[in-house]
């Protein structure tokens, strides 16, 4: 009998981490990995961080790696169809059959309509962009960046270093509102204040100024912000569109259950594309964070091959770098959660939950951070993870 064909589609993160468990478990099933984009799998953390300084990519796995474990590797073309007579994904006009299909697709850069591709414009998602923006900031300027989401916040922080005079517009009441709230946000740009990045809020961009070349910004007021770079970083949308017609369920993002599966028998999916509940939040959340990607690459692997349906039980954590600040998050947080912060000098720590803990944000304080995912994986009650807090910043050189 001739061995299984998985066909793993997205190059990504959550693609690499589910062919190494597979193949380091005994896996022997024939593997093809089908990528949108030219590149071999890269880090993207990087890019919004040390890439723009010294516009180093950081490989997954070096080239070798993919013929050792016997990937074969189809790179630069675009899965556009997933078939069910017989099973198949369509690529570049060709059929790939498969047993099994992984989804790794990930999530794009939502855009401005109607600009991409302008010169002066600039967003971030894959290596060709984080090339290009690399290359803009050699030569310093006023750069507007539209979002204070991560990307917005990481990429001013790069540009601020590298000399730029940055304006950050963001259109909610603060930044990073959604993912952490008005307080917290608030607490996680102050390094950008100190360092004089300037960050206007309730801000509402109607309009991009200048012809063929950005020269800038208008707002809903009328006023227009002079800028040499204009930076969007509105998002990321999951890419989902190459699945219509499959009659897998997509509810923002592929719904799965707890190891992956999606709703059609034989297919999984993983990371930024991916909804799945977690054992620890009780969430069935589609999470766009790096450790998820890898954990879910993981659990898929692990199911795949059976004598494991553990799921996915490991509460989600991210981290960001906002100048010399890491700020890491393990847990859910609702914005809208309770939440009680502790602060000395530099270093914070925020609980965020109802009754119970939910969520522990860190502000360069990481070893709180692994007390804080303990607690939350046994479970612990918000007031007594308030007194937890309290005690967990002692005096350090510098306060
Ligand atoms: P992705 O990394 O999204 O990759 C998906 C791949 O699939 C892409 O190469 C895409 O081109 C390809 N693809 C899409 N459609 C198709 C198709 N139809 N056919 C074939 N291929 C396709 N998270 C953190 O926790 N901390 C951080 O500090 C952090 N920094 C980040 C910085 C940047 C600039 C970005 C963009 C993201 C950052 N993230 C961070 C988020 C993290 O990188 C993502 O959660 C992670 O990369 C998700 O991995 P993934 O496996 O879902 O796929
Ligand atoms: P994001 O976190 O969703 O933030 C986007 C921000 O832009 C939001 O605050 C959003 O407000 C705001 N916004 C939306 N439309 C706007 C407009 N027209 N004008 C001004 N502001 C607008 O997304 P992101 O920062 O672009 O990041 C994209 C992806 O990369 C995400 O998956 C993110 O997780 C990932 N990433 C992660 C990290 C990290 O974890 N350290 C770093 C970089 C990137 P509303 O919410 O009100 O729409």
């Amino acid at each position: 009998m001739s061995p299984e064909r998985i066909v793993v589609v997205g190059a990504s993160l959550g693609a690499v981490s589910f062919i190494d468990r597979l193949r380091r478990r005994g896996g022997r099933q024939r593997i093809t990995l089908i990528g949108a984009e030219i590149h071999l799998p890269y880090d993207r953390p990087p890019l919004s961080k040390q890439f723009l300084a010294d516009a180093t990519p950081t490989l997954l796995k070096p080239a070798e790696w993919y013929a050792e474990q016997e990937v074969e590797l189809r790179l630069g073309v675009a899965a556009t169809e997933l078939r069910t007579d017989p099973f198949a994904v369509v690529a570049g006009g060709e059929r790939v059959e498969a047993d099994q299909v992984v989804i790794a697709t990930g999530a794009r850069a939502r855009t401005l309509p109607g600009v991409v591709g302008r010169p002066g414009l600039y967003q971030l998602r894959e290596l060709d962009d984080a090339v290009r923006l690399a290359a803009a900031l050699g030569s310093p300027g006023r750069m507007v960046v539209l979002g204070a989401g991560f990307i917005g916040l990481e990429v001013s922080a790069a540009a601020a270093r590298r000399g730029w005079q940055v304006i950050v517009l963001e259109r909610a009441e603060s930044p990073l509102a959604r993912v952490l709230g008005a307080d917290v946000g608030r607490l996680c740009v102050r390094s950008h204040l100190r360092e004089g990045v300037e960050l206007r809020c309730g801000a509402s961009v109607t309009s991009l100024t200048g012809d063929t070349t950005v020269e800038g910004v208008r707002l809903d007021d009328g006023t227009d912000i002079p800028a040499d770079a204009v930076v969007v970083g509105i998002g990321a949308a999951p890419n989902t569109e190459w699945l219509r017609g499959s009659g897998v369920m997509v509810d923002n993002g592929v719904v799965c259950d707890a190891a992956g599966r999606a709703s059609l028998p034989g297919v999984w999916a993983v990371g930024d594309v991916a909804r799945w509940p977690n054992a620890v939040t009780g969430r069935h959340d589609r999470v766009e964070q790096w450790q998820a990607a890898r954990d879910q690459g993981t659990v898929v692997a692990d199911a795949m091959l059976g004598g494991s349906d553990a799921g996915w039980a490991t509460p989600p954590y991210f981290w960001s770098d906002l100048f010399d600040a890491k700020v890491q998050f393990v847990g859910h947080c609702d914005p809208r959660a309770r939440h009680h912060i502790v602060e000395r000098g530099r270093r914070a720590v925020v609980i965020f939950g109802h009754d119970e803990l939910e969520g522990v944000l860190s502000i360069s304080a990481p070893r709180v951070l692994a007390m804080g995912r303990r607690l939350l994986t046994q479970g612990s009650s918000f007031e007594a993870a308030k007194v937890w807090a309290a005690g967990m910043l002692p005096p350090a050189d510098g306060d």
